[in-house]
């Protein structure tokens, strides 16, 4: 594919979870990451950043959510991505950490994205899809000439850690901390 493909973290840059905060640093996950989400206010300036990229572009443009939330928290974090007005809020767009995952951030945010782009097939994946894929776009490449050209990847979160990790797995992409206030963890 080509075009921009936005990817980007929830907590602390969509949505303000300040009110929840006490319970994460009593390390009460259950409850930071509960049914009090859904009282999360947006954080305005995350909205309009997502928005700009995905609209301000001519080329299509495809984003991703990419969080610790747990997979239980998904038709919650569904409803209020779509009530708040962000962009492409689909399933199929949102990666959440398994319910039983409590490995660090920046090693869950790696693996997210390593997963989005292997299904957006940025990136080869060792399956037939993958393989065929690679061998149809090199049969391409010889008869015209033409290559296609990779994405423009964003990767968009709070935890500077966590961006870190992520562009010094995946060296191409573009990485923006970006929160209106710093909440390590999430
Ligand atoms: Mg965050």
């Amino acid at each position: 594919m080509s075009g921009v493909l936005i990817i980007c973290d929830i907590d602390g840059v969509l949505a303000n979870c300040e009110h929840r905060l006490e319970h994460l640093s009593r390390k009460d996950y259950d409850i930071f990451y509960g049914t009090k989400m859904a009282d999360d206010t947006d954080i305005e300036e995350g909205r309009l950043l997502v928005n700009a990229l995905c609209n301000a572009v001519t080329s299509p443009s495809a984003i991703y959510y990419a969080t610790g939330r747990p997979e239980r928290m998904r038709n919650l974090t569904l409803n209020w991505l779509e009530a708040h007005l962000m962009p492409q809020a689909r399933s199929d767009r949102l990666y959440m950490r398994k319910d039983v995952d409590y490995r660090p951030s920046p090693e869950l945010k790696v693996e997210q994205i390593e997963q989005i782009l292997k299904d957006r097939e940025v990136i080869g994946g060792y399956n037939l899809i993958g393989w065929l894929k690679a061998v149809s776009d090199a049969v391409t490449s010889i008869i015209t000439g033409e290559k296609e050209q990779p994405p423009t990847v964003y990767f968009i979160d709070d935890d500077p850690e966590n961006v870190k990790a992520v562009c010094g797995r995946f060296p191409f992409i573009t990485g923006i901390t970006f929160g209106t206030k710093r909440m390590e963890g999430v």
